[in-house]
């Protein structure tokens, strides 16, 4: 007879695909859970954890990323083990999973983005913010990709924070990049910029932008950069007004004075300037071979049945000219193999965390979904703990039940030996806080704080040199 499950003798056995945020705060509230014995697999396709606080948060923004010292503690719990360089889908199916977990966690975030769905978006020189993100930032899929930034002009769709940071990155100054640990490559591209104007388009009005006022008053401490609002886009239309009257949102509020501040500075001479431009919309990119300007319309607010001002587009237009195009308005979920999928919503289908097929309901065991591919593309990263330990009382209410899955071969070197014979080279955690020490050391020698690695070869070759010279050492 067996013992029974997260007992010593049986631990409960979670695979975690992903291991950005959520998928941390998922592993930590597992392994809290008192009289319960378990064991994490958090199994990521890149060698380096840490998802978007890695590839995403933005290079000058250190202290966002200071989070990932509690996700090493996460890490050093017993029983968790990370599987950097294992591809989900690739190099271990949904059915090699069934076969070795009871449950299965995916936290794998939204991969894609949005598109605007206009006349030229795939001209060159139109991208997704999410790439240039990416290559600023060393990620393996992106460090390749070429913008040209030998133009003057440069339009950012989008009112969020993401679009914040590719105006900031791309409105720094070689001084302020340097002391940041942005890809080499995407500094020396960035020292050599010839962008002189950022225009950066939100649809609605200043008191609904996405941003918050701390990014917005980032502007406003450029060393190269200043911030162009004209008047008539701090002027309010009355429902605005009205919202920002009734004091429910100080960020809007905030968001507002900065802007009106940035109205009335005039010009300061700086060498770069963010035009921020409000109740505008892209409706078509022009160009012959690549973009050479933007067509935008004017749009004014309504207030639309759930109460929200959304827009809507007026007779008048007018003509940007720019050479670089970022469209910034929201990151997208992908499908993941062997899992339902909402299409619509570009999300795992779930209640509470819980995967669902709503076709078949009954038809998912022991799946859950965590962070952006459960939820959508919001929130902060603190936003995915209370989102995870949702997911995961889920699974834990699972466990009671007994309703998880029932691993034909859950022993835990089963999933070493079954990667190994597929020749996959894994990372574990210890070697990625190896990796992490190196990034580190590179950086001090050039007086930055860290130097990435950005292509996987590099990454498992400063691997095998760390393991040759302990082997050395060794003899
Ligand atoms: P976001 O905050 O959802 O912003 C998306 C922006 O795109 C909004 O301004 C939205 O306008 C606009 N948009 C959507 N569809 C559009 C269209 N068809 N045409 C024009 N504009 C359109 O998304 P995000 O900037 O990608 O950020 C994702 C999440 O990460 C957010 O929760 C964000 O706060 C977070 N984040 C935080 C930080 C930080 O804390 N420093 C940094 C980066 C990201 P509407 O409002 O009109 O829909």
């Amino acid at each position: 007879m067996t013992s029974p499950l997260a007992t010593a003798a049986n631990p409960l056995r979670v695979a975690i695909i992903g291991s950005g945020p959520s998928a941390f705060y998922a592993a930590d509230y597992l392994q809290k859970q008192s009289g319960l014995v378990v064991q994490v697999d958090m199994i990521d396709r890149l060698p380096t954890p840490y998802g978007l606080v890695r590839g995403g948060v933005a290079p000058d923004h250190p202290k966002i990323k200071t989070v990932t010292k509690v996700y090493e503690r996460t890490a050093q719990a017993p029983g968790f083990r990370f599987f950097g360089n294992v591809e989900y889908g690739k190099d271990l199916s949904h059915e090699e999973l069934t076969a070795h977990y009871h449950a299965i966690i995916f936290a794998v975030g939204s991969a894609s983005d949005r598109r605007m769905g206009i006349p030229g978006e795939d001209l060159a020189g139109s991208f997704p913010a999410t790439e240039f993100v990416g290559w600023y930032n060393g990620h393996p899929d992106y460090r390749d990709l070429k913008f040209d930034l030998s133009h003057e002009r440069v339009a950012v769709v989008g009112n969020g924070n993401v679009a914040m940071d590719v105006t900031r990155i791309l409105a720094s100054s070689y001084e302020e990049l340097v002391v940041t640990d942005i890809a080499d490559y995407a500094l020396e591209a960035l020292r050599e910029s010839k962008v002189t104007d950022i225009y950066m388009l939100g649809r609605r009005g200043p008191a609904q932008a996405a941003f918050t006022n701390p990014e917005l008053k980032e502007f406003g401490e450029l060393a190269e950069a200043e911030c162009v609002v004209r008047a008539e886009d701090v002027e309010l239309d009355s429902l605005s007004n009205q919202y920002i009257l009734s004091g429910e949102d100080r960020n809007a509020e905030r968001n507002l004075q900065t802007l009106m501040r940035y109205s009335i500075q005039g010009n300061l001479g700086k060498k770069k300037r963010i035009h921020m431009r409000f109740l505008v919309s892209p409706v078509r990119l022009i160009g012959t071979d690549a973009v050479e300007a933007v067509e935008i319309v004017h749009n004014e607010l309504y207030q639309a049945d759930d109460g929200t001002l959304r827009p809507r587009a007026t007779d008048r237009k007018e003509i940007q000219p720019i050479e670089l195009i970022f469209r910034s308005i929201g990151y997208k979920g992908l499908p993941v193999p062997g899992v339902p999928f909402d299409s619509k919503a570009a999300v795992i289908p779930n209640e509470h965390g819980r995967i669902i097929d709503p076709a078949n309901p009954q038809s998912v065991k022991g799946e859950y979904a965590v962070g952006w591919i459960k939820r959508g593309p919001t929130g902060i990263i603190g936003t995915n703990k209370p989102d995870a330990q949702e997911s995961v009382d889920q699974l834990l209410a699972d466990l009671q039940a007994g309703a998880l899955l029932e691993p034909t071969n859950p022993a835990q070197e089963a999933i070493n030996t079954l990667l190994e014979g597929k020749g996959v080279e894994y990372v574990t955690f210890a070697q990625w806080l190896k990796l992490d020490q190196i990034e580190q050391a590179r950086g001090a020698a050039l007086g930055r704080p860290r130097l990435k690695f950005s292509r996987i070869s590099d990454m498992l070759e400063a691997l095998h040199q760390v393991k040759d010279s302990e082997n050395s050492f060794a003899d």
